[in-house]
Order: structure tokens, then sequence, then C-alpha cells
């Protein structure tokens, strides 16, 4: 007999089987096209999550489908012993289009900014730094994964109560502030990591002039100026990077993850001048890491996000979400704060509301709209880059019908 295939069954075998450190949704997705989603009971559903900042060019995206299906069908991997031509076509094209100067590739967010903490560990090394004067300046508030290192980047103790001991050699800042900045960099701090714009620690973006700042002040102490873009990155804020929207700032590195490969697990770490040498032969590794397959979607999804009519589309239909947002909130007052960049938006719920952000998901998942949360009290929207006037205008209006009956409850 054939295993039952209904929601209630695969749902109970998932809580059965998985290790319970996710809480997912009683839905169990069959396919996608665009900013739809279909469940295995027909359902539709419009996806303002996108697999959270995964999925950035919808489902199923026609040439993202065909460079999976090509690339699968000569080679699944080869290994970093030897060369790959997808692999080493997205590297230049990579270096060609940004100010890096080399690449590493791996599988996720949390190993990029692993790697990255290992680059600019090893960068002072090399310079007889020893190891008390390699201390990595990190933000409250912020989010760069959940190895141990990672997380003991993330500055949110929330993330990191229960696995002590913890890495040494991190601190941490208060965001936005250059005067704590100011005071806590040395010339022991070897680097400092942060992200444009915060994304799970409630979608708050760098005051402008705050990059610049902390830009002048780690060269003032030969510090990296280390960009995590995993989320704000490959046009999420209406640019290729979240930091193009300062002027003047020129990172030593940026992380990359979430949507580099429009939906295939895939990270990398873009390397400028200071610190492109510092890896050398055997210091660092991932069996995975630009699997051909990744690389062959991330050519396709690089290209797709490096469009100005596709980053046109972020700021156009970022703002008309943020309208809607605000529209709604000056008859429902729902909200305290709207705010992000392009389609990186984030909702911060009002005193009445605070810790409520997950029932207004549920509120949005009735009315067939997926949406998510940055922390207890943000809602936060993260649509497809390329989604139409059509389906803005039906997730508001879905939108619309739940915060009514979120706000009536
Ligand atoms: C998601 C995220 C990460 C971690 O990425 P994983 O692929 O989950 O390891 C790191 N930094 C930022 C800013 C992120 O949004």
């Amino acid at each position: 007999m054939a295993p039952e295939t209904s929601t209630d069954a695969l749902v109970a075998a998932g809580v059965r089987t998985y290790v319970p450190n996710y809480a997912p949704k009683p839905v169990v997705f069959d396919h996608g096209e665009g900013s739809r989603l279909w469940d295995i009971d027909g359902r539709e559903y419009i996806d303002l999550g996108t697999g959270i900042s995964v999925n950035s060019f919808g489902h199923r995206h026609p040439d993202l489908v065909a460079a999976v299906t090509a690339q699968a069908g000569r080679l699944l991997h080869v290994s970093n012993l030897y060369y790959v031509e997808s692999t080493v076509r997205l590297a230049q094209e990579l270096v060609d289009s940004t100010f890096a100067e080399r690449v590493f590739f791996c599988n996720s967010g949390a190993e990029a900014n692993e790697a990255a903490i290992k680059i600019v560990r090893k960068r002072a090394s090399e310079a007889d730094r020893g190891p008390e004067e390699r201390e990595i300046i990190t933000f409250e508030g912020s989010f760069h994964g959940r190895t141990l290192a990672t997380v003991t980047a993330t500055a949110q103790p929330k993330y990191q109560e229960g696995f002590e001991p913890l890495p040494g050699g991190f601190t941490y800042c208060p965001f936005n502030d250059p005067e704590a900045i100011e005071a806590a960099i040395s010339d022991r701090t070897c680097a400092v990591m942060l992200e444009p714009v915060q994304g799970e620690g409630g979608v708050t973006p760098a005051r402008q002039g705050f990059l610049r700042h902390v830009q002048d002040l780690c060269r003032r102490h030969d510090a990296l100026l280390v960009l995590d873009e995993i989320q704000s990155g490959m046009g999420r804020s209406g640019k290729f990077f979240a930091h193009e929207w300062e002027r003047g700032i020129e990172p030593d590195v940026v992380t990359m993850a979430k949507a580099l490969a429009g939906g295939l697990p895939m990270g990398a770490v873009l390397v400028g001048a200071r610190a492109a040498d510092a890896l050398s032969a055997g210091t660092h590794g991932s069996t995975f890491g630009g699997n051909p397959v990744a690389a062959a979607a991330a050519r396709v999804a690089v290209g797709l996000a490096g469009s100005s009519d596709l980053l046109a589309n972020v700021v156009r239909q970022g703002d008309a979400f943020r309208m809607f947002l605000n529209r709604i909130d000056s008859e429902l007052g729902l909200f305290a704060d709207v705010r992000g960049r392009g389609l990186l938006i984030g909702a911060e719920l009002g005193e009445a509301y605070a810790g409520k952000a997950g029932a207004l998901v549920d509120a949005c998942a009735d009315e067939g709209v997926i949406v998510l949360v940055a922390g207890p009290s943000v809602l936060r929207l993260l649509p497809p880059l390329n989604i139409s006037d059509e389906d803005v205008s039906e997730a508001t209006q879905r939108m619309e019908r739940a915060f009514r009956a979120f706000a009536a409850s």
C-alpha cells in the first residue's frame, strides 16, 4: 500500500521525525509559478516570503529551470580538486561586475560568514598580529548565522543561549551609533562586520552616513570592512548591493547567499584587494562549494539581479507596498513604524499589538498570502523582485482583509 500523502499524514510524519528545531505551519507545498504557490490540497497563495529571500525571481523561472536542467544533464559535482566551466564563469562574472578581486564559494550564508571570519583573522595573522589583535566588532540586532562562530557574531542573546562556551574574539556595539563604534574600535580590531540593512533583527537600515563612518574608522585602524549582504544583496534593496545606497562605500569583504542561486543552496565570499590572497592553498575549503548546478543557477540569478528593469521594479513595488502599509495603518493604527529598502520591508507593530507578529502572519495565510516576521513584533515582506502590478494589487487586497480581521480579533 502506498503511504498516505494527505496534508495531515505528511505533517504528522514531519512532526514525529524532524528534530524539533523548527515549528513549520501545517501546510505542504506542491508547486509554484512566478509569485504563486500551491499546496497539495490545491490552495493557492501569493508568496511574499520567497523562502526567506531565496526565490527572489519567483518560482519556476524558465531561465533558472533551463540552466539547472542543462547542467544536471552534464555533471552534478566534481569537487574543488578540478575546474568546471559554470563555476569558473560565475566567478568571472562576479569579479567583473563588482569590487571583488576574488571569490570563495560555499553553500549557505553561515558558511560564507564563517569563511569571512577566517579570512579577516588570517590576514591579521599574516601581518604578525597575535590572537589578541584579531578582534571582530559586530552589532546588536545583527544576524550572521547559526554555526558557533556566526552565532557568536550574531549579537542577540536569544540565538546564543545554551550553546556556550562560545568562541572568543567578538565585541558588540549598538547599531547606528557612531560614537559607540568609535569608542570600541582599536588597533586590536581586525574587522567590523555588519548588514547594510539588518534583516532578521527587525528590518533596520543603516542610517545614512553610518557605513561611511564605520569604513573611515576601519581604514584608520587597518581593520577590514565586512558587509553581510546575504539578505540585502542580489537586488533586494533596489540596487545589486544595499551598500550602494550610500556613496563611497568600498567594502573589503561582502558575503552573499540566499537568492544567489535563485533557489539552490549557494554562498559566496567576495574579497577586495586587501584580503584577496589571505587564504593560501589548504587553509580553507568546502566539498560542495561552487557546485556546478548551483553555479549554473547563480549565473542566471546574478544576471537577473543586475538588470536595470528588475531593480526599477524593486523600487517601484517597494514603494507600492509601503504606501499600502501606511494607508492601512492610518486607518487601523496597527504599526509604530514602516521601514526598509526596496522589497526588504518591515512593519513594526505598535504597543497595543506588541509580540503579535506571528498572529498577523497566520491571518495573512488565512487570506492566501505568505508573509514573514522579523522578531516577535515586526511583520516582514520579502516579495519576488519581479512581482507584477497585478500580483501586488491582489496581494494587498488579501492583506487588507487579513489586517482587518486581525485588528477586529
Ligand atoms: C539568512 C542570513 C544568514 C544565514 O544564512 P544561512 O544560509 O541560513 O546560513 C546570515 N546573514 C544574514 C544577513 C541572513 O539574512
